[in-house]
């Protein structure tokens, strides 16, 4: 059996191609609104409830909110699970043991401490992927310890940290320069004088870097980002340590009063927001989440019809899916590339197609796209479009979603993939070498027909739940074991020093 959250994207895909029948995953709301979720140390975990052939099951699991791979976090609760005090106090003692090892106030010191080195002591731990201090050295002798750490590499923590790609809940996909650079000067030239970068690391360091070079664009940054380990390049008005899936500060109040500020300055005027999600992610909570920022920008704003300009980056096929939630925006053409990411990488020879789009709720009319990547004005949709995607007169619009010419088909009345045919057993266009019966041919994971799983454009999303319900069964049996164990229930006490180090650094990573 497959795991239910390994068909998150299925479930989410399914808006897109309308396809019913398959199984997965979705977000469900607590039986009683008021009941707090459980905690795990990413915050408030989500409720969830598996669906097959389109029917919920009726019993309910919280489970993370961030963590895609039950080996990052392992929480599981069924909705109406009573748990022992001891294992409350266990989980309590687990969340406080996966706090990262330093606070942020802590962070900030050792930053500022950094700084003043002479350039022949500044150095970086690539093992620990942290920046030393003489007095840390000793300790990190044997690793590979990288030094004269420039001011330059300090303003680009994204090239010295490693991508953590690995990670399914980071699932960190870096902008390819000439992407990025097209955001910060689309920004710019759109006027915006604040940005909340959310998941955005490397925009975030290419406005500033923009900004401190030249006067004439003066933006601020401010980034919110699960991933700790940025925390030790930036003062707490540039970072926050944050859970975009839960809306979760993982600093408190001092933090959420930092983006609260950030997004109310100057009444609110000149701010926007560009997130780029983990695309295993589910879109559900991340709107939920999107909608608590727009309501506390929305907070200091005096007239009350306008909305919080977003840029909201994400694959094509994710589009019905966020226009249910935001019904004012659009997708642009625009294909955004990554560096570190084999699919989406356009290649040394011409470009390979990138899946990714930006959807906003600018009107599409004032976004330039760059004429020397392709792009033209079409007069017609008023937008930029690429170059092959042709205006169709009968759907009356350029209607191709990934760049190629699309064809119009006159039958599904609409414009589909150049590859597909018309099937009138499935009564709509697909792939010609399909089996008539619908998902079980296409992706595993997003449930499109024209890729199989291991070329999927989402992150894979691994097995959860069902593991972790297994997990759950043979942890019971355990339990007896565990808890006669006075003082340490649920702590893997076997384990050498040396290998919960390893844990605490890789909880470090991925908290
Ligand atoms: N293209 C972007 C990076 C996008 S990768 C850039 O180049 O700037 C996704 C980002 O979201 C990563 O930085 C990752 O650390 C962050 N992320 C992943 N899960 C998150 C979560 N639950 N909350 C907040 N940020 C998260
Ligand atoms: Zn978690
Ligand atoms: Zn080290
Ligand atoms: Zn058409
Ligand atoms: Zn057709």
């Amino acid at each position: 059996m497959a795991a239910p959250r390994d068909q998150l994207g299925v479930l989410e895909a399914q808006g897109s191609s309308g396809r019913q029948g398959s199984w997965g995953v979705k977000v469900a709301f607590p039986s009683d609104p008021a009941a707090p979720a459980p905690l795990c140390p990413h915050g408030p975990t989500l409720l969830f409830v598996k669906v097959i052939q389109g029917k919920e099951e009726t019993r309910r699991f919280y489970a993370c909110s961030a963590c895609r791979d039950r080996k990052e976090c392992n929480f599981f609760q069924w909705e109406d699970e009573k748990l022992s005090e001891a294992r409350l106090a266990a989980r309590e003692a687990h969340n406080r043991r996966c706090l990262p090892p330093l606070s942020r106030a802590q962070c900030v010191d050792r930053y500022l401490k950094f700084i003043e080195l002479p350039l022949t002591q500044r150095k970086f731990c690539q093992r620990c992927q942290q920046l030393l201090l003489p007095g840390d050295w000793e300790k990190h002798r044997e690793h590979e310890v990288l030094g004269d750490i420039a001011v330059s590499q300090l303003k680009r923590p994204s090239q010295l940290l490693y991508p953590l790609e690995n990670k399914k809940t980071n699932a960190q996909y870096l902008f390819a320069d000439r992407s990025c650079q097209f955001l910060v000067d689309l920004l710019s030239t759109l006027g915006f004088r604040r940005v909340l970068c959310v998941g955005t690391p490397r925009l975030h360091e290419l406005i500033r870097l923009t900004a401190s070079g030249d006067k004439k664009s003066n933006i601020k940054s401010l980034l919110l980002d699960i991933d700790f380990r940025y925390s030790q390049f930036y003062l707490e008005d540039s970072f926050c340590h944050y859970n975009m899936f839960n809306h979760h500060f993982f600093d408190g109040k001092a933090a959420l009063e930092v983006c609260r500020a950030f997004l109310q300055e100057d009444k609110g005027e000149g701010v926007i927001m560009v997130t780029d999600p983990p695309f295993g992610g589910l879109v559900e909570p991340l709107a939920v989440t999107f909608k608590k920022l727009i309501a506390m920008w929305k907070e200091g704003q005096s007239q009350g019809d306008k909305e919080l300009p977003i840029f909201w980056i994400f694959p094509y096929f994710f589009e019905s899916r966020i226009c249910q939630f935001f019904p004012s925006f659009s997708m642009l053409d625009y294909q955004v590339d990554y560096d570190n990411h084999a699919l989406y990488k356009h290649g040394k020879t011409g470009r390979k197609q990138s899946p990714v789009r930006i959807f906003t709720n600018i009107p599409p009319s004032k976004i330039i796209l760059p004429t020397e990547e392709g792009y033209r004005f079409c007069p017609l949709c008023q937008r930029y479009v690429s170059s092959e995607n042709q205006h169709c007169e009968h759907c009356n619009s350029c209607s191709s979603k990934d760049g190629r010419k699309w064809n119009h088909c006159f039958l599904c009345k609409k414009c589909v993939k150049p590859s597909w045919t018309h099937c009138s057993t499935c009564d709509h266009c697909t792939v010609p070498d399909h089996s008539c019966e619908g998902p079980k041919d296409g992706c595993y994971i997003c449930g499109e027909l024209d890729h199989k799983r291991s070329n999927c454009p989402n992150i894979p999303a691994s097995r959860r739940a069902n593991k972790a319900v297994r997990k759950q069964k043979q942890r019971k049996s355990n339990k007896m074991k565990m808890e006669t164990t006075k003082g340490q229930s649920m702590n893997h006490t076997s384990v050498t020093t040396r290998k919960k180090r390893r844990e605490r650094t890789h909880q470090y990573l991925c908290s």
